[in-house]
């Protein structure tokens, strides 16, 4: 069997909760303000974690389609903690998803999400998991692409910013916002 080319963890988080999700395009003005909001909120979660006894060691390591944001150790320990920023308040399993799939790119020890609020540690059994079923998903998108873009699983973490015109569950687009 010929895999596909491996997706990023941001759309492979996606298509793991619904094998026809397919990212709609954003605007220049959305794309502008998602990265602002961002940069805030990065300058935050790093003067949390120096707070908390953690050393910067790397910011914004880039790999093909996809970009770790931070990358602490903790001054005490030496524990490595990758962290998947958001700007959003509300703390998406999307999101957690995506961020234990970095697990597979970058040697840490321990991986979160944060957003402006608070930081949530991912425990390992979760990131295993995700990695299981993140092979499972390529499995089934390579066996069946056809079949795949056919199913539907809707998912309020997702169906917001799905540009798929066959799905009977794609929101109107009054209805869509785009995603952080
Ligand atoms: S709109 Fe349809 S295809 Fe897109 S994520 Fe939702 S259920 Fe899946």
């Amino acid at each position: 069997m010929k895999l596909q080319p491996r997706l990023s963890p941001s759309i492979l988080a996606r298509k793991m909760l619904c094998p026809g999700y397919i990212s709609a395009p954003f605007n220049e003005k959305d794309r502008f303000k998602l990265q602002a909001l961002h940069s805030m909120t990065m300058v935050k979660v790093i003067a949390r974690h120096i707070k908390l006894g953690y050393r910067l060691i790397e910011i914004e390591r880039r790999g093909s389609g996809y970009i770790i944001d931070l990358l602490f150790e903790a001054i005490l320990s030496a524990r490595k903690r990758l962290v998947e920023v958001k700007s959003s308040n509300k703390m998406r399993e999307v999101y957690k998803i995506q961020a234990a799939l970095y697990a597979q790119r970058i040697a840490a020890d321990e991986v979160a999400v944060s957003n402006r609020e608070i930081d949530e540690v991912l425990t390992s059994e979760f990131v295993q998991e995700i990695q299981r079923r993140a092979e499972l998903t390529h499995r089934v998108l390579a066996n069946d692409p056809v079949r795949a873009a056919a199913t539907f699983t809707p998912h309020l973490d997702i169906c917001y910013t799905c540009a798929n015109p066959s799905c009977p569950f794609l929101p109107r687009p009054s209805q869509s916002a785009a995603s952080s």
